[in-house]
């Protein structure tokens, strides 16, 4: 199969939703990069359909999850508040201004990001991209020979389907997302004991349980931390925490074995980061702050934020799977292995685009930030236009020529 092949009739900006006519691009996924590549598809001109997904789909991923973004430059309340003081000029608005300078943080979320370019897709680029909340359940490649209909010489089409459609495109990109590994608590409620990761979501959303030391770590300067995790990372991001913010941090195994080396037991032990073994029974945190976290056996540390550093629970990478694209880590379950990618973010399969947190690039660590998720989708969807541009100028060329002057 060759993305290169001359698949897509020629562009109608008329009738971009068309179905007789494929696609140039579908792109997956609702969240950071499949919103950015959504908007830069429109941008570009690309004929395109965006699968946002479900709503279940939308409720595992880091698009709702993220509430304040704090490590984005540019991405931030002060320059909100700058704006806003400056069109409060004058007297008649001295209450207001005065209302904005007390009012508390005003915190920027992915929600907000995905959001605004839901909007201007369909403000200023409705004519060029279809946004659907549908989830694509199956992938497949179909060939020219199987799929009548295609301009001459087109080898195929991608196929995507959700449980009532089905839609075709010469490329495709993938933006599905990851999960992180939740601990599990041992909460007793009501005299029942209740063994359970839902016990941390009220102290993640309010940004006392972190899960990027990237985007967060810096807010635990000086304060005291407990990674809970048992492996190789957890022992990592212990010692980074210390070593860059003089965090004091104490790792929580949570009833599992340590699997960190001996070198990283010796540094915890030389940084004085406690390690316990104990199962969590209570996080103790409410909208004022984290206070503690209380252990099996009754030893309570006080804490300001925790930080999880279990791994993934899941990449959702189904649909690369049903395509055949390579993934990484082969010693890994397949549903925690990110997929390959290449530096324009293409994976092994020719035309189809991994991005966001679900890809690895071989010559990177694994980036999982916003602004890597839009710098993959912006790569990818330069990738694809420059190749429909490609065919549309060798078209160009072979009329030109045939044309007598
Ligand atoms: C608690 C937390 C805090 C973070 N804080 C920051 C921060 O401050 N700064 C920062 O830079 N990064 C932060 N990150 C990382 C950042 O949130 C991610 O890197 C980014 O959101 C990844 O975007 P994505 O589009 O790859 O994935 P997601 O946002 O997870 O989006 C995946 C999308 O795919 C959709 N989907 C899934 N399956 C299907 C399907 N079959 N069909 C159709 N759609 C589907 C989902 O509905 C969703 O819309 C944080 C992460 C976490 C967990």
């Amino acid at each position: 199969m060759s993305p290169d092949s001359p698949t897509s009739a020629p562009r109608n900006p008329d009738s971009p939703s068309s179905e007789a006519t494929p696609y140039d691009l579908i792109v997956v996924g609702g969240g950071i990069a499949g919103s950015a590549a959504a908007l830069r598809a429109g941008q570009y001109g690309l004929r395109t359909l965006w699968l946002r997904g479900s709503k279940l789909d939308a409720k595992r991923s880091r698009g709702q999850w993220v509430y304040n973004i704090d490590n984005m430059i540019g991405v931030h309340d002060g320059i909100v508040r700058a704006k806003v003081r400056k069109l409060l000029r004058g007297d008649d608005f001295a209450p207001a201004r005065a209302a904005l300078d007390q009012a508390p943080h005003m915190p920027i979320s992915t929600r907000d990001i995905i959001d605004n370019a839901a909007e201007r897709i369909e403000r200023e680029y409705a004519e060029w991209v279809t946004p659907l909340f549908e989830s694509a359940r199956e992938a497949r490649w179909v060939s020219a020979a199987a799929s009548p209909g295609l301009v001459p010489g087109a080898t195929g089409v991608f196929q995507v389907s959700s449980e009532s459609s089905s839609w075709s495109a010469t490329q495709l990109i993938l933006a599905t997302g990851v999960m992180d590994r939740q601990p599990q608590i041992l909460k007793s409620r009501r005299g029942e004991v209740q063994d359970d990761i839902k016990w941390i979501y009220p102290a993640a959303n309010r940004e006392q349980v972190l899960y990027c030391i990237r985007c967060e770590g810096h807010l635990t300067r000086g304060e005291r931390v407990a990674v809970i995790g048992h492996g190789e990372g957890a022992a990592q991001i212990a010692m980074m925490l210390h070593e860059r913010y003089g965090s004091a941090s104490l790792v929580l195994r949570n009833g599992e074995a340590s699997e960190w080396s001996e070198d990283s037991a010796a540094l915890l032990d030389h940084y004085g980061i406690d390690v316990r073994g104990e199962r969590i029974v209570e996080i103790d945190s409410s909208r004022e702050g984290m206070q503690a976290i209380e252990l099996e056996g009754g030893d309570r540390f006080e804490l300001s934020f925790a930080l999880v550093a279990l791994g993934l629970y899941r990449v959702y990478n189904e649909l690369a799977q049903q395509l055949g694209a390579e993934l990484a880590d082969p010693e890994r379950p397949p549903e925690e292995r990110h997929v390959r990618i290449d530096h324009r973010g293409e994976t092994t399969v020719p035309g189809l685009f991994a991005i966001g947190d679900m890809a690895w690039r071989p010559d990177e660590p694994v980036m999982k930030q916003i602004y890597t998720s839009q710098e993959y989708a912006v790569r990818a969807v330069d990738s694809v236009d420059s190749r429909r541009r490609r065919q549309e100028r060798t078209a160009a060329l072979q009329q030109a020529r045939a044309t007598p002057k």
